[in-house]
């Protein structure tokens, strides 16, 4: 069977696709670049849903503001494309009202550990249990390539010509430290250990954190040695690590041709999620959440 595609005035035939009926086909072609990975993490998460045995209705993706931020509109799921940097808050609102959702949050590295970097922090403090998927690109890409907290030392980009003199955030070890159940980091030419990894995610009762490296060609890596559609991947193909057991105090990201990149299920640990504590707390008092901030 196919189905026609509108792209800018331009028809075009698509054959049908198992995963279609997950996909709003109609928002079709998507705009990301050629060489992008963040069309891969959003097949695996699609897939990984359809290995799961939570009901469809139950699952709610929310995203943020930027290239990642686009998923959002793909999915035909219950879906929210939220202000930048606080799609996390959205979606602990949502998954405390709401335990019985299965509720990710998949945004871009900026909205993530940057402008939404204190409520990363806040959420896997609190063991709040939802899920984020963070695609790391290593800078703004939508808006033409600034840097941001995940830029490596020393890496060019639009507002770092010279070399990035910021010390970059090592996301899964400052996640850690705050307390997430679930740490992980792959990139996007590992499609197999990040479907894997979002499966387990939604196993986990508490906070799960996945970091998805993924290609920028236009921006990141025009500035930095990576400028084709393929040359990340390759360099993550060459310069991958698997370490389950690291210390994360020690798998900072750096892309130089050198560098290793560690990747892995860093952190698989059981502590009380934020809605366990509350109905805890609820059954001791007597108060409905709500009531307890009367007091
Ligand atoms: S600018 Fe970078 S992150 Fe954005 S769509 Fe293009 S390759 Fe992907």
């Amino acid at each position: 069977m196919s189905r026609p595609v509108t792209d800018g005035g331009r028809e075009m035939i698509a054959t049908k696709h198992p995963l279609d009926p997950m996909i709003r086909a109609e928002r079709l072609p998507n705009i990301w670049c050629p060489g992008c990975g963040i069309g891969i993490v959003l097949a695996a998460y699609v897939n990984a849903l359809t290995k799961s045995t939570k009901p469809h209705e139950k699952n709610v993706c929310i995203s943020g503001i930027g290239c990642t931020g686009r998923i959002a509109g793909y999915l035909n799921l219950d879906t929210y494309h939220t202000t930048h940097g606080r799609a996390i808050p959205f979606a602990t609102g949502m998954a405390v009202a709401k335990p019985d959702l299965e509720v990710f949050v998949i945004a871009g590295d900026g909205d993530i550990s940057t402008i939404g970097g204190n409520h990363l922090i806040h959420a896997a403090r609190r063991n709040v249990d939802i899920n984020v998927i963070m695609v790391n690109n290593f800078n703004y890409g939508m808006t033409g390539g600034q840097h941001g907290a995940t830029t490596p030392l020393n890496a060019r980009t639009h507002t770092s010509p010279y070399g990035n003199v910021e010390s970059p955030f090592n996301v899964p070890y400052l996640v850690s430290a705050a307390g997430a159940s679930f740490v992980a980091r792959w990139t996007a030419l590992h499609v197999i250990q990040v479907t894997k990894a979002i499966k387990r995610m939604m196993e986990i009762k508490g906070f799960a954190f996945l970091e998805v490296l993924s290609p920028c060609p236009p921006t990141y890596g025009e500035y930095n040695g990576y400028p084709a559609a393929l040359d990340m991947m390759k360099h993550f193909r060459e310069r991958s690590v698997v370490d389950n057991g690291a210390d994360l105090s020690t798998v900072s990201v750096a892309t130089g041709a050198d560098d290793r990149i560690v990747v892995g299920n860093f952190v698989d640990r059981k502590r009380p999620s934020y809605d366990e504590l509350l109905t805890e707390l609820q059954a001791r008092t007597g108060k409905k959440s709500g009531a307890l901030t009367e007091a």
